[in-house]
């Protein structure tokens, strides 16, 4: 397979994707085939998988250095289970407090089109590109996890949209081992100890935030583990009245609950906002924490004209910038948001805002909240720049990987 010149370059500036427009010969490979990779000038760079119907043709799996010039791949599916050991042990390192986090992280581990999320015993994996689709690779990603961890359960999530995209056939979610598919993850803290009939003491709340998990219910449940982190860290700054906007099953609502007197979510999923209600019986039996189905926009609206105020507001909203087409309207949204949270934010108050469009840098994301600011009449302090969660990696020449962005300020006027 020969690369155009531009599809050269961007191998060689250490990103693993090419586009099918900047693939110059690709004849007669099948679908999830592995490929070598050529330059312009025909030099070998490395060994990719082939997809035949993405317009990223191309996810480079090995490549050719000094050290390793062949970059020969034998055997695909021991390559795959070294990969998954290798994410393990990485998570091994940098995972702590938590029953729940990301094993495996597609390209960010080598491992194209594969994603492995732990829920405390249960298991859920997510195939996205043809190659990973073969029955030999399946089979070495289930036995890697089962002599790893020994599961309770592992299951696949399927987004039929991909597979009709990659030209796979169609497939339904469900179990791959064993029996269970739902179970409750722990997360910045040691797993509760006390059993599940008896409700939790105050003593008790010095280990984890409890979510329940069920991996093949119609909505997504459990938390979004990449701000896992960031749950704590803005825990470590807020107190006194709390709103989170975009609460979804109350990742970040539950975590200030720990510190702040009152709590209010907002979402405009009721199924999110019934699940973070089961999440807070779970955490905080008998406690009122408030949950509003609206729109995060007029709801925003409303409240900073009836004057109320917080003294902690986190903004998480999805992305708004699916692609750079939308960059524009995206920022506006932004802004928008953050001048009405600003607005409703006490002196010294707390402001934890997220992005997670891969198209809004940090520096632009550090702009637009900055231009809320001065609209509304009020400086900030950067007390942390953040990110995803460490076991969601991020690659350096590999942009994609770097989504998140959670900045926390503190309102100094
Ligand atoms: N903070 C959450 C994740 C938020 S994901 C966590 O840590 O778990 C984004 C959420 O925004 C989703 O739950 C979605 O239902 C909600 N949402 C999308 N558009 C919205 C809108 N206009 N108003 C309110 N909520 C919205």
């Amino acid at each position: 397979m020969i690369l155009s010149p531009r599809g050269t370059a961007r191998i060689k500036s250490g990103h693993p994707w090419v586009y099918r427009s900047d693939i110059t010969t690709a004849e007669n490979i099948p679908p999830g085939a592995i490929v070598h990779v050529a330059d312009h000038r025909g030099k070998f760079l490395g060994s990719a998988l082939y997809s035949s119907s993405s317009t990223i043709a191309i996810r480079m799996l090995s490549r050719s250095t000094p050290a390793n010039p062949e970059a020969e791949i034998a055997d695909l599916p021991a390559l795959v289970s070294d990969r998954i050991r290798a994410a393990i042990a990485y998570r091994e390192q940098v995972v702590s407090d938590t029953d729940a986090y990301r094993v495996v992280f597609s390209e960010a581990d080598f491992l194209p089109g594969l994603i492995i999320d732990r829920y405390s015993d249960v298991f859920s994996v997510q195939i996205l590109t043809q190659a990973i689709d073969c029955d030999t690779v399946r089979g070495a990603i289930i036995e890697t996890l089962v002599a790893k961890f020994n599961p309770a359960g592992i299951i696949e999530r399927v987004d039929p949209r991909i597979r009709e995209l990659e030209q796979l056939p169609p497939r339904d979610s469900g179990l791959l081992w064993g029996k269970k598919s739902s179970t409750i993850i722990t997360m910045n803290g040691a797993p509760t100890r006390f059993p599940e009939s008896r409700e939790p003491r105050a003593e008790d709340l010095s280990s984890g935030i409890r979510l329940h998990y069920d991996g093949l219910a119609g909505q997504k449940t459990g938390a979004f583990l990449d701000q896992r982190e960031n749950y704590a860290a803005a825990a470590r700054y807020a107190r006194g009245a709390a709103l989170d906007v975009f609460c979804y099953q109350g990742g970040f609502a539950l975590h200030l609950a720990r510190k702040c007197s009152t709590v209010t979510g907002v979402d405009s999923s009721r199924p999110a906002l019934e699940m973070a209600d089961k999440n807070a019986a779970l955490n905080f039996p008998g406690r009122e924490i408030e949950w509003i189905e609206a729109n995060a926009f007029d709801l925003l609206r409303d409240y900073a004209a009836t004057g109320r105020r917080y003294d902690a507001v986190v903004l998480d909203p999805p992305a708004f910038a699916k692609t750079r087409r939308d960059l524009p309207k995206a920022l506006s949204g932004y802004k928008e948001l953050n001048l009405r949270a600003l607005k409703m934010l006490q002196p010294s108050g707390i402001l934890v805002t997220c992005s997670c469009s891969f198209h809004v840098s940090v520096a632009e994301f550090m702009d637009v909240v900055g231009a809320a600011a001065l609209d509304a009449h009020k400086s900030l302090r950067v007390i942390e720049t953040r990110g995803a969660a460490k076991d969601h990696p991020v690659l350096l020449n590999v942009p994609e990987t770097g989504y998140l962005k959670c900045l926390i300020f503190t309102i100094s006027n």
